[in-house]
Protein backbone atom coordinates (compact mmCIF):
# COMPACT_ATOMS: atom_id res chain seq x y z
CA UNK A 1 0.00 0.00 0.00
CA UNK A 2 1.31 3.39 -0.49
CA UNK A 3 1.70 6.11 2.43
CA UNK A 4 -2.08 7.43 1.69
CA UNK A 5 -3.65 3.99 1.66
CA UNK A 6 -1.91 3.67 4.94
CA UNK A 7 -3.17 6.53 6.34
CA UNK A 8 -6.90 6.07 4.78
CA UNK A 9 -6.25 3.26 6.66
CA UNK A 10 -5.45 3.84 9.58
CA UNK A 11 -8.19 6.90 9.84
CA UNK A 12 -11.23 4.97 8.97
CA UNK A 13 -9.99 2.30 11.59
CA UNK A 14 -10.34 5.56 14.10
CA UNK A 15 -13.49 5.91 12.77
CA UNK A 16 -14.91 2.68 12.95
CA UNK A 17 -14.01 2.10 16.62
CA UNK A 18 -15.49 6.10 17.62
CA UNK A 19 -18.61 4.91 15.98
CA UNK A 20 -18.07 1.95 17.77
CA UNK A 21 -17.25 3.72 21.37
CA UNK A 22 -20.44 5.86 20.33
CA UNK A 23 -22.38 3.35 20.07
CA UNK A 24 -21.61 1.75 23.22
CA UNK A 25 -22.41 4.87 25.03
CA UNK A 26 -19.30 6.51 25.44
CA UNK A 27 -17.99 9.65 23.75
CA UNK A 28 -17.15 9.12 19.90
CA UNK A 29 -13.80 9.21 20.20
CA UNK A 30 -10.93 6.69 18.97
CA UNK A 31 -6.81 7.07 17.94
CA UNK A 32 -4.04 5.07 17.63
CA UNK A 33 -0.35 4.65 17.44
CA UNK A 34 1.37 3.27 14.21
CA UNK A 35 5.27 2.81 13.95
CA UNK A 36 7.05 1.33 10.88
CA UNK A 37 3.54 0.11 9.65
CA UNK A 38 2.61 -1.57 13.17
CA UNK A 39 -0.23 -0.52 15.00
CA UNK A 40 1.44 -0.39 18.75
CA UNK A 41 -1.34 1.07 20.66
CA UNK A 42 -5.01 2.34 20.82
CA UNK A 43 -7.51 3.57 22.47
CA UNK A 44 -11.05 5.26 22.47
CA UNK A 45 -12.43 8.01 25.04
CA UNK A 46 -13.51 6.41 27.95
CA UNK A 47 -14.40 9.79 30.26
CA UNK A 48 -17.84 8.44 31.19
CA UNK A 49 -16.55 4.96 31.77
CA UNK A 50 -14.29 6.05 33.78
CA UNK A 51 -15.07 9.61 35.22
CA UNK A 52 -11.52 10.16 34.49
CA UNK A 53 -11.52 13.97 32.90
CA UNK A 54 -8.15 12.81 31.13
CA UNK A 55 -9.31 9.24 29.46
CA UNK A 56 -9.24 10.55 26.13
CA UNK A 57 -8.54 8.62 23.09
CA UNK A 58 -5.18 9.98 22.36
CA UNK A 59 -4.25 9.70 25.72
CA UNK A 60 -5.53 5.52 25.83
CA UNK A 61 -3.29 5.34 22.78
CA UNK A 62 -0.06 6.66 23.66
CA UNK A 63 -0.92 4.79 26.80
CA UNK A 64 -0.79 1.87 25.00
CA UNK A 65 1.92 2.44 23.01
CA UNK A 66 4.32 3.32 25.87
CA UNK A 67 3.11 -0.18 27.52
CA UNK A 68 3.73 -1.91 24.34
CA UNK A 69 6.53 -0.71 23.56
CA UNK A 70 8.00 -0.45 27.22
CA UNK A 71 9.23 3.48 26.72
CA UNK A 72 7.27 6.91 27.20
CA UNK A 73 9.39 7.96 24.63
CA UNK A 74 7.42 7.85 21.28
CA UNK A 75 9.75 9.59 18.42
CA UNK A 76 9.33 7.69 15.27
CA UNK A 77 5.53 6.67 15.89
CA UNK A 78 2.53 8.35 13.85
CA UNK A 79 -0.74 9.13 15.82
CA UNK A 80 -3.97 8.71 14.34
CA UNK A 81 -6.86 10.25 15.68
CA UNK A 82 -10.62 10.46 14.62
CA UNK A 83 -10.59 14.01 15.76
CA UNK A 84 -8.26 16.73 15.78
CA UNK A 85 -6.25 16.57 19.10
CA UNK A 86 -7.85 18.99 21.73
CA UNK A 87 -4.97 20.57 23.86
CA UNK A 88 -4.77 18.69 26.84
CA UNK A 89 -3.64 15.52 24.19
CA UNK A 90 -1.84 17.62 21.87
CA UNK A 91 1.20 18.49 24.96
CA UNK A 92 0.75 14.62 25.90
CA UNK A 93 1.48 14.22 21.75
CA UNK A 94 4.06 16.90 22.41
CA UNK A 95 5.58 15.01 25.54
CA UNK A 96 5.46 11.54 23.97
CA UNK A 97 8.14 12.63 21.04
CA UNK A 98 5.82 11.91 18.38
CA UNK A 99 6.13 14.34 15.31
CA UNK A 100 3.76 13.50 12.76
CA UNK A 101 0.24 12.67 13.22
CA UNK A 102 -3.00 12.56 10.87
CA UNK A 103 -6.62 13.07 12.19
CA UNK A 104 -10.03 12.80 10.30
CA UNK A 105 -12.32 15.85 11.80
CA UNK A 106 -10.66 18.88 12.50
CA UNK A 107 -11.10 21.14 15.76
CA UNK A 108 -13.42 23.80 13.85
CA UNK A 109 -15.50 21.07 12.18
CA UNK A 110 -15.73 19.24 15.69
CA UNK A 111 -16.80 22.62 16.98
CA UNK A 112 -20.64 21.87 15.58
CA UNK A 113 -20.82 19.13 17.88
CA UNK A 114 -18.46 20.14 20.85
CA UNK A 115 -16.66 23.56 20.76
CA UNK A 116 -15.00 23.44 23.84
CA UNK A 117 -11.69 22.38 22.12
CA UNK A 118 -12.12 24.95 20.04
CA UNK A 119 -12.39 27.57 22.56
CA UNK A 120 -9.30 25.89 24.84
CA UNK A 121 -7.04 26.67 21.06
CA UNK A 122 -8.21 30.43 21.52
CA UNK A 123 -8.10 30.76 25.37
CA UNK A 124 -4.43 29.35 25.30
CA UNK A 125 -3.40 31.91 22.92
CA UNK A 126 -4.19 34.55 25.54
CA UNK A 127 -1.75 36.04 27.79
CA UNK A 128 -2.73 34.15 31.49
CA UNK A 129 -4.17 36.76 32.96
CA UNK A 130 -7.21 36.94 30.47
CA UNK A 131 -7.87 33.48 30.28
CA UNK A 132 -10.58 32.49 32.09
CA UNK A 133 -9.41 30.42 34.21
CA UNK A 134 -7.21 32.35 36.99
CA UNK A 135 -3.95 30.81 37.26
CA UNK A 136 -1.27 33.15 39.56
CA UNK A 137 2.02 32.10 40.56
CA UNK A 138 1.68 31.82 44.63
CA UNK A 139 4.84 31.09 46.06
CA UNK A 140 6.22 31.63 49.72
CA UNK A 141 9.27 33.60 49.88
CA UNK A 142 10.90 30.97 52.37
CA UNK A 143 9.90 28.34 50.01
CA UNK A 144 12.38 27.29 47.11
CA UNK A 145 10.27 25.87 44.28
CA UNK A 146 13.49 24.67 42.49
CA UNK A 147 14.74 22.69 44.67
CA UNK A 148 12.41 19.42 43.99
CA UNK A 149 15.04 19.64 40.64
CA UNK A 150 17.88 19.32 42.42
CA UNK A 151 17.07 16.59 44.28
CA UNK A 152 18.14 13.32 43.34
ZN1 LIG B 1 -8.08 15.31 24.09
Amino acid sequence: MTDQQWRSHWIARCIERAADNAARGQAPFAALVEKDGILVGEGVNDVKATQDLTGHAEIRALQAAADHLGTRRLAGCVLYTSCEPCPMCLGAIYWSGITEGYFALSVAEQAAFDDLPEFQYAEFGRAAHERRVRMVQATPDDVDPRRPFRVG
